[in-house]
């Protein structure tokens, strides 16, 4: 199969901080996506290839999300995440999760084992022992704290940070999954827009979307799913739908950014922050990559 069908991209987060060194958070996006390019070759789906994605980046401890997470003020790591496959429309998800190690392959369970979107909570935790997903023995030795320098920002700005992929397949299925630890200093129990379907992600038949960036505000806009409804309802382009939503985000005083794939395979990754760590693989086949 030839690669000018597929289309993928990651982000690391739209927490990034002008001034910090991320060529090693670079590298190892583009790493990421070039493994996923290659089995999107050998005909993977899209959905698949979100996940694993998104785990591998979650298992890298150089994001905020997975083994990278921030606790929150109790010194608890609490973890969101989200996949929704395009294709079916099928989603899961799960918020405020502790103890296991990778929250999307938790979300993936939710959505393929009940008959539910999302668990929250100790119920999330419980079905996560009943699949047998990797738990986390020690969190002082697990979470690696990957975000300490981004965690001082401006009064009124809320430090976080995620990681997230989108996916257009060989066959044109789409998807979307993202995983964060959400924002730094959070009150126990706080859900951001990542595990809501339709704010922090969303995948149809048109467009797939992973967002990253202060949660409240995305939550606010309905973003991931406004964006889908404007190419949708409206008939607008990726690009356009896309500005158009974090122009809102912005003008309501928050700040982020997303990627997004469309059914032709074009690719967005605007953000209305510092800077937003990403990596791409372009519908010709090209891999580009940028912090800022
Ligand atoms: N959106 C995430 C949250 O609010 C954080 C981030 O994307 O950096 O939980």
């Amino acid at each position: 199969m030839a690669n000018n069908c597929l289309s993928l991209v990651v982000h690391g987060g739209a927490g990034a901080k002008r001034g910090r060194d991320y060529s090693r958070e670079i590298a190892h996006m583009r790493g990421v996506v070039e493994a996923g390019r290659d089995r999107l070759m050998a005909g993977a789906l899209a959905l698949d290839v979100a996940e694993e994605a998104t785990a591998e980046l979650e298992a890298s401890g150089l994001y905020v999300a997975g083994r990278g997470a921030s606790p929150n003020i109790d010194g608890r790591y609490e973890l969101d995440a989200c996949l929704m496959d395009g294709h079916t429309g099928r989603a899961g998800s799960v918020a405020a999760l502790q103890g296991f190690e990778s929250p999307v392959a938790v979300a993936r369970a939710i959505m393929d084992w009940t008959p539910h979107v999302m668990l929250a909570g100790e119920g999330a935790a419980r079905f996560a022992v009943s699949q047998k997903l990797a738990a986390i023995a020690d969190d002082a030795a697990w979470f690696t704290h990957a975000g300490q320098d981004e965690s001082n920002h401006p009064p009124g700005v809320l430090a976080h940070g995620t990681v997230g992929c989108v996916v257009r397949d060989g066959e044109g299925r789409l998807a979307a999954a993202t995983s964060t630890g959400g924002v730094f200093g959070k009150l126990p129990g706080r859900v951001g827009d990542t595990p809501i379907i339709g704010a922090g992600g969303w995948a149809d038949d048109r467009v797939a979307v992973s967002c990253t960036g202060q949660g409240e505000y995305f939550v606010r806009v309905a973003a991931a799913a406004q964006l889908a409804h404007r190419i949708r309802f409206g008939g607008q382009s990726l690009e356009v739908a896309a500005a158009a939503v974090l122009a809102q985000i912005r003008a309501l005083g928050g700040e982020g950014g997303l990627i997004a794939v469309d059914a032709d395979g074009n690719v967005a990754m605007p953000f209305v922050s510092a800077g937003m760590k990403r990596a791409a693989l372009l519908p010709g086949g090209e891999i580009v990559s940028e912090a800022f």
